[in-house]
């Protein structure tokens, strides 16, 4: 009843295999498959020499429906865990129904010609899913998913209400490399360059890309630079905790990657618009895409530490309160447990967390959820168990911007 199908190969892939390979009473048998199985194999080559277990590989094309529930039938796993890209999350959740199977994500659906993202089209999925008696567990991966994990944690434990909530993601970590993206880069250009959006009073507030900007200083890293984004947390935050009047999103980045970007955007490569080039129609973010360096490949030369976590500012018993709830992670350290640096380790960790709170049945229930759903408290638990700790500071007062 352990079984998994992870659907991808790529860093994030490669640390939830590490660590569900590296805690056999959390996981049966693992099936690796993606679009190219060498990937997969490589992945399988690391888990065997790092921990002596054997897990399955596959090639599959997960866009296409058919192929991958045949591949579900012949596995037979009892959850399919999807660190493929947001493109496929509608097919593999299709491929689960066809095939009885529960399924997992870490991030929200996004068509691939528009850069736009929202749970709408995975919720949609609700009756689908109850009606077969199946669970499918939205976005556990670090944000989304633990950002939402802390938000309930400080709800059940340390404030009644919340107020104001703020995500702070950092990454102080450096690669050496001139321009390059810690998760997949078609997918973290089309999540920057796209407008900020926060909640605030009921509503959504739209301002223009990177045009917010704060200093902050994170434990451990020091002072930087971190700019409003929008983030799909914030949507299932501001449905879960309707109390909150305001939800913000906030990430870093340093001078030399904006620059590199703004160089980009205005000379169209980051484009998702198709052009014609050579008699062929290409997307020019998609070649981007192919001439930047593979995330999986950054773990060799990353330094440095990333601090992600929510402040949190509402009342406890009448009186207002602020809690900083926050981990951690260094990417050498990631590394070296897992091969990959510290942006994949702290979205694998999750996925794998998540699943084997599935698969053991501490959150279950029928139809599509969110993390914000579940009792914070075994998550929180296996956080500390698995790699990714943290630490919860009562701040002097709110944030002051
Ligand atoms: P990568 O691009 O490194 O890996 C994606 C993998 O999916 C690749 O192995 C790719 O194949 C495979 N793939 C793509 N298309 C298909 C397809 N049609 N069929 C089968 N396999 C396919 O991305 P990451 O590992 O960095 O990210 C994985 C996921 O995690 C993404 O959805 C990303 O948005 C999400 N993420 C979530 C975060 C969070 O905190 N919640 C943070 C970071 C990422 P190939 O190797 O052949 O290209």
């Amino acid at each position: 009843m352990k079984d998994v199908l992870v659907i991808g190969a790529g860093g994030v892939s490669s640390v939830a295999v590490h660590k569900m390979a590296k805690n056999p009473e959390l996981f049966g048998k693992i099936t690796l498959a993606s679009r190219r199985q060498f990937k997969c194999d490589a992945i399988a080559q690391s888990v065997k020499e790092r921990f002596g277990v054997t897990i399955d590989t596959a090639q599959v094309d997960a866009d296409d429906v058919a192929a991958t529930s045949k591949l579900i039938e012949q596995v037979k796993p009892n959850l399919l865990v999807n660190l493929a890209l947001p493109y496929q999350d509608l097919n593999l959740m299709d491929a689960c129904l066809n095939t009885g199977t529960d399924y997992l994500d870490t991030a929200n659906y996004e068509p691939r010609d528009e850069a736009r993202f929202h749970y709408g089209w995975q919720w949609d999925y609700q009756d689908r899913f109850k009606n077969a008696g199946l669970m499918a567990l939205l976005g556990s991966g670090f944000d989304p998913g633990v950002t939402s994990v802390f938000a309930m944690y400080i709800k059940k434990h340390l404030l009644d209400t919340i107020r104001t909530l703020d995500i702070l993601d950092c990454n102080g970590g450096d690669h050496g490399q001139h321009f390059a993206t810690n998760f997949n880069p078609e997918i973290n250009i089309r999540e920057i360059t796209a407008p900020a959006r926060h909640w605030e009073n009921g509503e959504w507030v739209e301002t223009p890309a990177l045009s917010t900007r704060q200093v902050f200083e994170f434990d451990q890293v020091g002072a930087k630079n971190m700019y409003l984004m929008y983030h799909e947390e914030l949507e299932s935050l501001a449905k879960f905790i309707p109390e909150m009047e305001r939800a913000r999103f906030w990430m870093t980045f340093g001078e030399q990657y904006l620059t590199h970007l703004r160089v980009l955007q205005n000379v169209g490569l980051t484009s998702i618009e198709p052009i014609m080039f050579e008699g062929r129609e290409i997307v020019p973010l998609q070649f981007l895409k192919a001439v930047l360096p593979e995330p999986s490949t950054l773990g060799t030369t990353t330094k440095g530490k990333t601090n992600i976590g929510d402040i949190a500012t509402g009342t406890k018993d009448g009186e207002e309160k602020t809690f900083y709830v926050y981990n951690v992670c260094d990417h050498e350290d990631a590394f070296e447990e897992t091969g990959n640096q510290a942006v994949s380790y702290t979205t694998g960790v999750p996925a794998m967390i998540g699943a084997a709170l599935m698969l053991n049945g501490t959150w279950r229930g029928e139809g599509v959820f969110n993390m914000e759903q579940f009792d914070p408290d075994p998550f929180m638990d296996m956080l500390n168990q698995h790699g990714l700790p943290w630490q919860v500071h009562e701040l002097d007062g709110p944030l002051k911007f």
